[in-house]
C-alpha cells in the first residue's frame, strides 16, 4: 500500500522530470528566437549593400550619358569653329571657353566614374562577405529549428505520460500535504528530498537522531527540514518503479 509520504516522494520525481524537460526546451526557444533576429540583421545589412550598389550602378549609367552629352557637344561647337561659321573673334573665344568647360567637365566626370569603380568593388567584396554570414546564420537557425521541433515531438508523449500520473497522484495525496508541498515549491524546485547520511539532501544539514528515529517509527506522518523547511522522506523509502 502507497503511504502519503510514498506519493509525496513520487510527486518530487515526477516534478523534478517536467523541471528538467521544461529546461530542455527553456533554452532552445530563445536561441531560436535570438537566431532569427540575427538572420534579420544580416538581411538588412545585404539589403542596405545591394541598394548602395544599385545607386552606384544608375549613377555610372546616368554620368556615361551625360559624358556622351558633352562629347557631342563639343564635337558640335568644335564644328562651329573651324567651318567659318563664327562671326567674330568674340564669339570664336567664347566657344573655346565653352569648349575648355565641356573638357574639365569631362575629366571631372571621368575621376567620378573611376571613384565609383573603387567603391562598386568594395561594395562588392563587402556584400559577398555579409551574404556568406547570413547564409551561416541560416543554417544555424534551421539546425536549432530542427532541434526544437525534435524536441518537442519526443517530449510531446513523456510529458503527457507525467502529466496524467501527477494528477493521479496529486488526487490520492493527503490534501494537506500536497497543499504544504505546492507551498514549499516556490521556493524550492526539489519541495521533497530523501534524507542521505543522515543529513537532508536539499541543503545537507543534518538531521537529529531523535528525529531519525521518529521518521523511522512513523510513516506515516510529516517531517520537514529545520533548515531549509523541505519535506523529508526516509533514506530508505524507494518511489514505485512506474513513476521513475
Ligand atoms: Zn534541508
Amino acid at each position: 500500500m502507497e503511504t502519503d509520504i510514498q506519493r509525496i516522494a513520487a510527486l518530487a520525481h515526477i516534478d523534478e522530470k517536467l523541471d528538467e524537460m521544461h529546461e530542455e526546451l527553456g533554452d532552445l526557444p530563445k536561441e531560436v528566437k535570438k537566431l532569427e533576429a540575427a538572420v534579420r540583421e544580416r538581411m538588412r545589412l545585404v539589403e542596405q549593400t545591394e541598394t548602395s550598389l544599385q545607386e552606384i550602378a544608375s549613377h555610372k549609367s546616368n554620368t556615361h550619358i551625360t559624358f556622351q552629352e558633352f562629347t557631342d557637344k563639343e564635337a558640335k561647337l568644335a564644328d562651329t569653329q573651324f567651318t567659318g561659321k563664327v562671326r567674330n573673334n568674340k564669339e570664336f573665344d567664347a566657344i573655346t571657353k565653352e569648349i575648355e568647360f565641356i573638357r574639365s567637365e569631362r575629366v571631372r566626370l571621368e575621376q567620378e566614374l573611376a571613384q565609383n569603380a573603387l567603391k562598386q568593388e568594395n561594395l562588392e567584396n563587402l556584400l559577398g562577405t555579409q551574404q556568406s554570414d547570413l547564409k551561416d546564420f541560416q543554417e544555424k537557425l534551421a539546425q536549432k529549428e530542427k532541434e526544437l521541433e525534435d524536441l518537442s515531438n519526443e517530449q510531446n508523449d513523456e510529458f503527457k505520460t507525467l502529466q496524467k500520473k501527477r494528477k493521479e497522484l496529486s488526487a490520492a495525496v493527503n490534501n494537506d500535504w500536497y497543499l504544504e508541498y505546492e507551498r514549499i515549491r516556490t521556493f524550492h524546485n526539489d519541495a521533497a528530498v530523501h534524507i542521505r547520511k543522515g543529513s537532508c539532501s536539499g541543503c545537507f544539514s543534518a538531521i537529529t537522531p531523535q528525529k531519525l528515529v521518529e521518521m523511522r517509527n512513523n510513516i506515516n506522518a510529516y517531517y520537514t527540514c529545520q533548515s531549509c523547511g523541505r519535506i523529508l522522506y526516509p533514506e530508505d523509502l524507494r518511489v514505485e518503479e512506474e513513476y521513475m
